[in-house]
């Protein structure tokens, strides 16, 4: 365990895990020295300290400090045990990562050539080229990545490592359009949904990293949080590129965080409004949870049984939306 735990805080240097999280620090004194605004209190002049060869840091505005982990049980409110499992989890390996950025990649260059994909694009309400290249749209037709890949010198042993092809030798993901997943820029997991029977949603093991296109969103004084990728790209599509999602209606600590990072920034959530109304009540559940942390909410109703997904489909309009957007309440 504690050699696990050396291991882990090597390969995730506290300085880089908070550089994931937007933390910026300027050198201070000796060269391995940073000085920045503290993420565990609200302050307007830096007392953050972080020592990148000690791998510890220490606030003189709050008096907290330690290593990485104490930082995460501080920062997301974990017992260590919970921090040490989150952090295994965040960290993919970097042969793992390149895999899964090379087989995102490879997926990308197929989509064109299979008209099945565009077609279940175009049917789901997402036409517009410019932004199928952006978000990286791709398609697994199945039972080519690993020869792709091998052919590249990635090693049977090492994709499978990366999840991308199952223990039988088998490609993970068949007849789905997949989207990479990505933590400071560096793809970390693929979402792979199935245009035909199979489950809808299927991930690689392992973290689904940051809110989606976080880096360009958190710029944006509100954001609109949906389910899904299908749902986010009509919303881009339709000109709000204030929206992301978490790939779910529950998000992880790190998503979590990043949310409410800003307590200024007003966060409308807009899930399925379906019949048994689950949606709506993990809706109004993240609402209070970012209330309690000062983070102003709204809950964003939507005509019976759509998501923004199939309300764009059945043929909204940005107008519509932005109606939906302004109905939104507190709790
Ligand atoms: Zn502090």
């Amino acid at each position: 365990m504690d050699e696990d735990f050396e291991k882990l805080k090597q390969r995730l240097p506290l300085l880089d895990y908070l550089r994931q999280l937007n933390w910026s620090g300027r050198p201070s004194g000796s060269g391995s020295e940073f000085v920045g605004l503290c993420p565990l209190h609200p302050e307007t002049r830096p007392s953050f300290y972080v020592n990148a060869r000690k791998n510890r840091f220490y606030c003189h505005g709050c008096g907290q400090g330690g290593d990485l982990i104490r930082f995460v049980q501080l920062s997301l409110h974990l017992s260590f045990p919970q921090s040490l499992a989150y952090l295994q989890q965040q960290s993919v390996p970097a042969d793992a990562a390149n895999a899964r950025e090379q087989a995102a990649a490879f997926y990308q260059r197929q989509l064109p050539r299979h008209p099945e994909a565009l077609r279940y694009l175009e049917q789901r309400g997402v036409h517009d080229p410019a932004l199928i290249e952006e978000l990286r749209f791709g398609y697994a037709h199945g039972g080519n990545l690993r020869r792709h890949l091998t052919d590249q010198g990635y090693s049977l042993q090492s994709l499978q490592r990366a999840g991308l092809v199952n223990p039988q030798g088998c490609d993970a993901f068949y007849r789905r359009v997949v989207l990479p997943c990505c933590q400071d820029r560096r793809v970390v997991n693929l979402y792979g949904r199935s245009i035909g029977a199979a489950f809808p949603h299927r991930f690689l093991p392992g973290p689904k990293g940051s809110l989606f296109a976080w880096e360009s969103v958190r710029q944006f004084s509100t954001v609109i949080l949906v389910e899904g990728l299908l749902d986010l790209a009509v919303l881009w599509q339709a000109g709000f590129r204030n929206a992301t999602c978490a790939f779910g209606t529950h998000l992880t600590p790190f998503q979590f965080h990043q949310l409410s990072e800003q307590p200024d920034r007003l966060v409308y959530i807009v899930f399925d409004q379906d019949e048994n109304q689950a949606g709506q009540r993990t809706a109004h559940q993240l609402a209070r949870r970012l209330a309690e942390v000062s983070v102003p909410a709204r809950v964003v109703p939507l005509p019976a049984g759509q998501d923004p997904n199939s309300y764009f489909v059945a043929g909204a309009s940005a107008d519509d939306f932005a109606r939906c957007v302004e109905r939104g309440y507190p709790l």
